[in-house]
């Protein structure tokens, strides 16, 4: 596994590869790496000759500076997770690197972009588009890996390549859990041990919630997540979202949408988890 840091570098190593007919994948990650990054990681080794997996903590999709500098860092113990998964090549840029200059540009993603994460991350996807689009411009993989746990980013990166007329097959893999339920997620660490404790409460609300479909109302599925998780100390609903699965707007009636999803941000502490659920 080689571990490349310049825009050049990358690039060249990666024209010989297509050169000599190689498909390559691509998995964009912030790093930290867990299970669920690796289950992609596997996917896209299985899947293509060239796996190359990039590490980059993205300044410009972080709308709480705390958070930016709060956000796990474990570059060596990543390089050891990948180099097991049979990755050939990670691509671990500078901020310098990526932005030379301010990235001053602006996407146009309508409503996909101001609902749920849109609404409470302002800025966000901006930042997510402007990132991704680079990475696909310097890596050109034929496949992209992302995890459905970040189920409006992959809304929006469909989008994205849709609008650039980008050449990449965009791939959304499962969410990968704890065996308690909780969705894998780099901020786990950051929960103490009682929030730890406490954060699978998420997972299994939205599960149980599954069953309500047929006999309550969407109002009533929604008010029932949100009061169960709520009436958890140290923990809080942000928002709650029954929607289209496709335009991921909310819905009023199970009817309204043939595939329906439920995304879900919480605060466990500062810590702030998302998951979400198929009900249809
Ligand atoms: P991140 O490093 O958080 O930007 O995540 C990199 C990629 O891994 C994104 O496409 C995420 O959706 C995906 N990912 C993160 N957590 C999980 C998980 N628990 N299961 C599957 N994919 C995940």
């Amino acid at each position: 596994m080689e571990i490349l840091s310049s825009i050049k570098e990358i690039k060249q190593t990666l024209d010989k590869e297509r050169q000599k007919n190689k498909t390559i994948g691509f998995v964009p990650t912030m790093g930290a790496l867990h299970q669920g990054h690796l289950s992609l990681v596997d996917q896209c080794v299985r899947e293509n000759e060239v796996c190359v997996v990039s590490i980059f903590v993205n300044p410009t999709q972080f709308n709480d500076p705390r958070d930016l500098d709060t956000y796990p860092r474990t570059l060596e113990a990543d390089y050891a997770l990948l180099e097991r998964e049979g990755c050939h090549y990670v691509f671990v840029p500078s901020v310098e690197e990526i932005y030379p200059e301010p990235d001053t540009r602006v996407f146009e993603f309508g409503r996909l972009a101001e609902v749920m994460e849109g609404k409470y991350r302002p800025g966000h996807f901006n930042g997510v588009a402007q990132v991704v689009s680079k990475l696909f411009d310097i890596v050109e993989p034929t496949n992209a890996y992302f995890g459905e746990k970040d189920y409006q980013q992959v809304a929006i990166i469909r989008k994205m390549v849709s609008q650039l007329q980008l050449p990449v097959i965009i791939h959304a893999c499962p969410i990968l859990r704890e065996s308690d339920g909780l969705a894998m997620s780099s901020r786990n660490v950051r929960l103490s041990a009682l929030q730890r404790q406490k954060a699978p409460l998420i997972a299994r609300t939205l599960k149980e919630s599954t069953n309500f479909v047929s006999a309550k109302s969407v109002s009533e599925v929604i008010d029932y997540v949100v009061q169960t998780i709520n009436k958890e100390p140290d923990m809080r609903v942000e928002y709650f979202e029954i929607a289209d699965a496709y335009t991921l707007e909310p819905i009023s009636k199970w009817s309204d949408a043939e595939a329906v999803v439920g995304c879900i941000t919480v605060y466990c502490g500062e810590v702030r988890l998302i998951d979400n659920i198929r009900y249809l």
